[in-house]
């Protein structure tokens, strides 16, 4: 044999081994991690979506929640491990943020991840214990306008969606309250709803039932439109926080480096999944709305989060907000 052709058939056999490494994969449980809390929203839309990509994966995929750091201890654990598809990470709007919020981050979201897609966007709600004097919109602003000293505002860490909501909706009254951390929402919403803090922002996954059961009090929903599992709560828009809009985006990435045919079978499985009939439903009920398929896609995701970056730094740095 030549040297060329040497060269030739080492080619030919390393791409069929990364041909036969994508057909094989997986062979034992991907692990799908959660950088907050179990039950609370990122955990529940996880939940549900593992079940969903099993089928076509053709394999099991298994939660872990890896809370801390606003979602940025989970997602720096998934970009330093092996890049073989077994660890992929679900994160949200946060993966945007982190970059201005934090002084040192372990990770580079646009530098150490494969991206596999979008997944859901989900809408806020501004929710309170059922103790807490105020019982409709105009009254909660007198109140916090009366007893900003007497309010604490919870959420899940910097970086967290609630911290985010939290954020523009004290910057848009211009009412600066205290807040008080969590892992997740999931520790939150129990405090709250233990009275150990008053007022939490959240998504529709976590609070859709808890507000119709009537075991949080709602003053309105983040986004422009109404959310589809609240069609009673008016947005906050309506009721006068004109221009308020914020609905929290949601993807999936595996570790830089994972190969083209791994990420390719977990993009199909996603795409599967988003159109799986259980997985609709699920997310109907909770007020989470689908992606279109063109945001499921490795390029939808990068592409979103580059803009996302470029659109919340200066927002962040003007707020002042920061941790080490
Ligand atoms: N998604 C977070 C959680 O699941 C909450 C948040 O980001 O506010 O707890």
């Amino acid at each position: 044999m030549t040297k060329s052709m040497r060269i030739l058939a080492a080619g030919v056999l390393a791409a069929m081994a990364a041909g036969a490494q994508a057909q094989a994969f997986p062979t034992k449980p991907v692990t799908l991690v959660v950088p907050f809390a179990a039950g609370g929203p990122s955990d529940t839309v996880a939940r549900q979506l593992a079940q969903a990509m099993a089928k076509p994966l053709g394999g099991t995929v298994v939660v872990e929640n890896l809370p801390g750091a606003g979602g940025n201890v989970g997602v720096a654990k998934v970009a330093k491990s092996a890049p073989d598809g077994y660890n992929i990470v679900l994160h949200h709007i946060g993966m945007s943020t982190s970059p201005a919020l934090y002084r040192k981050m372990s990770y580079n979201p646009l530098t150490d991840l494969e991206y596999i897609g979008q997944i859901v966007d989900v809408p806020m709600t501004l929710v309170g214990n059922n103790n807490f004097p105020p019982n409709t919109y105009p009254e909660l602003i007198n109140y916090l306008r009366a007893n900003r000293d007497k309010v604490n505002l919870a959420n899940a860490g910097l970086g967290a969606a609630s911290h985010l909501c939290g954020l523009l909706f004290m910057s848009t009254i211009q009412i600066d309250l205290q807040t008080i951390p969590y892992k997740g929402t999931a520790p939150a919403m129990t405090d709250l709803q233990g009275g150990q803090v008053q007022l939490l922002c959240d998504q529709t996954t976590q609070t859709t039932q808890l507000i119709e059961t009537k075991r949080v009090k709602a003053y309105g929903t983040t986004t422009r439109v109404r959310a589809s599992s609240l069609p009673n709560l008016a947005t906050l828009d309506e009721q006068g926080l004109k221009g308020f809009d914020l609905a929290i985006w949601h993807g999936l990435y595996a570790p830089k480096g994972t190969p083209k045919p791994v990420v390719d079978k977990l993009v199909s499985s996603l795409q599967a999944a988003l159109k799986d009939p259980a997985f609709v439903s699920a997310m109907d009920k909770l007020g989470a709305i689908i992606v279109p398929p063109a945001k499921a896609t490795p390029e939808g995701l990068r592409s979103h989060l580059a803009a996302e970056i470029a659109k919340w730094d200066p927002i962040i740095k003007k707020a002042g907000q920061y941790a080490d």
